[in-house]
């Protein structure tokens, strides 16, 4: 049997949980890329935090905590409640004992020359994920957020809206800050074109699947991949499942709906698409929820990742989906 290879574009926690499911589902012959959003990066008391990347890293390498969804299991405290100590600001994001050592590690590669394409390979040679993860670029892309605060507009990290004001200031644009000038990651262009399945995991389509597709070359690489391409929507009966992705898709005028998600992607076979930039050729949605894009197959099955069995099984469909349209090619 021939090596299949399916790559998958993904952010943190749903991406994460969708890649484990897919790496249960896929069985241990097939490969998985993984290419990751890094809009969501930040340094830190000088440390460069890549939370999307590590999310995926600690998940698939059995070191997250499962119950946050973040950061490291047995996590301790110690060195925040120093810097709080200080005053140090600042003070909203938790950098935990264990995790900090893979930030001090990929700052100091970093400082040394490596892209974080490398850094990251470096780094899951410890956490062994059992897939490829790649930056979705090794250029720094920084996602800002515009909001009125009520004493004037400013932009905002995404992590200070995300993490210290929980999404509360309403969006008015979501800005990829660095973008103009940044690239694919090494091994990114190759993984699309050598892609037997392309997937989009059910990510939040803004600020993590969005911020991928803005990379410059980066849609079109996707446009242009022989593999079908499947996404599996995040939004579930009108809601995201967990955090605030419904904070993000009015910014962009996306409906908070599995139709409205897919609808935004769009076909990427040019007849069926509104914009002639769509990306899909099947979406999968959850049970009793409806969608038509004009060119996308469009399937429902559970698409809940309660547990390992049912993530399996929702990766499976979107195999089985992507099968379906490469037959109908
Ligand atoms: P983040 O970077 O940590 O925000 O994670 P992602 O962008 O990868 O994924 C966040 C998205 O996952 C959210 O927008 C949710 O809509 C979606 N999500 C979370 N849990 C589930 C689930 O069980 N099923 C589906 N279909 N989507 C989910
Ligand atoms: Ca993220």
């Amino acid at each position: 049997m021939p090596v299949v290879h399916v790559v998958v574009l993904a952010g943190g926690v749903g991406g994460a949980r969708f890649l484990s499911g897919l790496r249960a589902a896929v069985g241990g012959a097939d490969r998985i890329t993984a290419i990751v959003n890094t809009g969501d990066d930040l340094t830190l008391h000088g440390l460069r935090v890549c939370p999307d990347l590590d999310t995926v890293m600690y998940t698939l390498g059995g070191g997250i905590d499962t119950e946050r969804g973040w950061g490291r299991a047995e996590e301790t405290w110690t060195v925040k409640d120093e810097l709080a100590a200080y005053d140090a600001e600042p003070a909203w994001f938790g950098l935990g004992d264990r995790d900090l050592a893979t930030h001090l590690i990929r700052t100091r590669m970093l400082d040394a020359g490596f892209a974080l394409s490398a850094v990251t390979e470096a780094l899951c040679a410890r956490w062994q994920p059992g897939i490829t993860l790649l930056p979705m670029s090794d250029e720094r892309v920084e996602t800002h957020v515009v909001v009125d605060t009520g004493e004037g507009v400013r932009a905002l990290h995404f992590q200070e809206w995300w993490v210290r004001h929980r999404a509360a200031l309403t969006p008015r644009e979501f800005v990829q800050v660095g973008v103009a000038d940044a690239r694919p990651a090494a091994g990114v262009l190759d993984a699309l074109a050598d892609a037997d399945t392309l997937l989009l995991a059910p990510s939040n389509p803004v600020v993590s699947i969005g911020t991928i597709l803005g990379v410059p070359g980066l849609r079109e690489a996707v446009r242009e991949c022989q593999a079908p391409v499947v996404g599996l929507s995040p939004i579930i009966a009108g809601a995201p499942v967990r955090g605030m992705a419904d904070k993000c898709l009015p910014a962009v005028g996306v409906p908070t709906s599995a139709e409205g998600v897919g609808q935004h992607y769009g076909a990427r076979n040019s007849a069926g698409s509104r914009t002639g930039d769509g990306v899909l050729d099947g979406w999968l949605v959850h049970n009793g929820d409806r969608a038509e894009i004009p060119g996308v197959r469009v399937r429902a099955v559970p698409l809940l990742m309660t547990d390992a069995g049912t993530t399996a099984a929702m990766a499976a469909a979107a195999l089985a989906l992507a099968e379906e349209c490469r037959r109908s090619a």
